[in-house]
């Protein structure tokens, strides 16, 4: 997720902190090259015009201060005009108010809005709430039937519609559903056109005073960087739309839409699509996805997935396990399942702070997500008993691990010499204070 503009970011902060004085010169060379990196990163040029003038004017006239550096003091400015730009608060759906909820999907084809519904609609059952899905996209026949998959492995229920109602019909019936079978949370996923069109923007018009809607969501490609914007801004127009979901965010690298959307709009974004997965979908905060833009990683979102992902009462017993040393390899393959849980190593890597610096350096680590399904393989294959106490894996056993899970002798080697040096490291720790005992540090 913008990587590239991270990039170009860092590398103009990396000039103006080792700059011990900031003079109108400097600072002005510098916005010209965050200037440069916005424009390259696809977002609007009268949005850039406005941040650079913003950002400059509360530059030129900084006090100087004891806690941080003049270059500091200016990645600050930055910092809270990013966050300014993408929104400046974080902005919930509406639950409260009126019930039942009543949300509407809308968007060009392949935006991604059917995804997103199932996706919402999960977020909303883990909040409680009774969702119920409407197909109301008659044109693409599968269109019904993907949102009835997703229903389905979603364990949502999806409403019947069929192909020769005509969509608001459908959102008329489905409301009427809803109200006997007590669901609070109505999602009505619409057709997209691969353009604006007249037919497509009447049909919705149809539906929003058919219906009151609490939600317009506008669904976009991120991908599809200014293009987005421009059909957003076309929607806003003729619908008055409440909030934008950007989906693929994971793949844009330059964030042109993200950065623009709500300048253009006025309308915030309040998701963010990130993966194919019915799991990758985000409330969208400016300010963490500000301090991502530069650099600085995301930690409280990093710390949110730990906690829904981690079973409270397995971290508990690893710990007691881990004070004990008696981690077993069963234990190993436990972690890496938890791991995988909470998305791809890439996205967990990318809300790490400082690790886009470590990313340049030629020798590190790169997240291997092969490397961790071999590691995943090889335990697997080993039988209970091997994986309780490994000194028992001697050569031949070796061998047969390798084959049963498709990789080398070498490789097996390698996990249990990497699995035998954590338990050592862990003895080691054994008894000092304030690291795996959790004991308190004595004053
Ligand atoms: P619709 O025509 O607007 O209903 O779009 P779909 O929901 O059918 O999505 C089109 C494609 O985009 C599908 O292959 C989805 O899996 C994919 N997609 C949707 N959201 C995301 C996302 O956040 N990331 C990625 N990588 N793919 C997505």
């Amino acid at each position: 997720m913008f990587d590239n503009l991270t990039d170009r970011l860092e590398g103009v902060f990396k000039k103006l902190r080792g700059t011990g004085k900031l003079t109108e010169e400097n600072i002005k060379e510098s916005m010209q090259e965050v200037r440069m990196a916005l424009l390259e990163a696809d977002v609007n040029f009268q949005v850039v015009k406005d941040f650079i003038a913003k950002v400059s004017e509360k530059a030129v006239g900084l006090e100087v201060t004891k806690t941080l550096s003049p270059g500091q003091q200016v990645i600050k400015i930055v910092h809270d005009e990013l966050v300014e730009l993408l929104g400046g608060t974080t902005e919930q759906i509406r639950l409260d108010g009126r019930q039942p909820v009543t949300i509407m999907m809308t968007g060009l084809q392949g935006s991604g809005k059917t995804t997103t519904s199932g996706k919402l609609a999960k977020i909303l059952k883990e909040k409680g709430r009774k969702p119920y899905l409407v197909p109301a996209d008659i044109y693409r026949p599968a269109a019904i039937d993907q949102l009835q998959v997703l229903g389905e492995r979603l364990d949502i229920p999806v409403h019947p519609s069929t192909t020769d109602m005509k969509p608001v019909e459908i959102c008329r019936q489905a409301m009427t559903v809803a109200g006997q079978k007590g669901y609070d949370t109505l999602i009505f996923d619409t057709a997209g056109r691969l353009h604006v069109d007249e037919a497509l923007m009447g049909e919705l018009k149809e539906i929003q005073s058919a219906i009151q809607l609490s939600e317009i969501l506008f669904v976009a490609d991120s991908m599809t960087g200014q293009d987005a914007v421009t059909v957003a801004e076309k929607f806003n127009q003729d619908l008055e739309i409440s909030g934008v979901v950007l989906t693929k965010m994971e793949g844009d690298a330059r964030g042109g839409a993200a950065l623009s959307i709500k300048s253009v709009t006025g309308k915030p974004i309040k998701f963010v699509g990130i993966g194919e997965a019915l799991d990758a979908l985000e409330v969208f905060h400016p300010d963490r996805i500000a301090s991502r833009i530069l650099g600085m990683g995301d930690v409280l979102t990093l710390i949110e997935k730990a906690e829904a992902v981690v079973d409270k009462k397995k971290a508990e017993k690893l710990a007691k396990k881990l004070r004990q040393s008696t981690f077993t390899l069963e234990d190993f393959l436990d972690q890496i399942q938890q791991i995988k849980k909470m998305g791809s190593l890439d996205q967990i890597m990318g809300m790490i702070p400082g690790i886009n610096k470590l990313k340049q350096l030629k020798d590190a680590p790169k997240p291997d997500e092969k490397e961790l399904a071999k590691t995943e393989a090889i335990i697997r294959s080993m039988t209970k008993k091997e994986r309780q106490s490994y000194k028992i894996i001697n050569a031949s056993r070796r061998q047969r691990i390798a084959a049963g899970s498709g990789t080398t002798v070498t490789e097996v080697n390698r996990v249990i010499k990497s699995y035998s040096a954590m338990l050592k490291m862990m003895k080691k720790m054994r008894g000092k204070p304030g690291l795996v005992t959790g004991q308190k540090r004595r004053k």
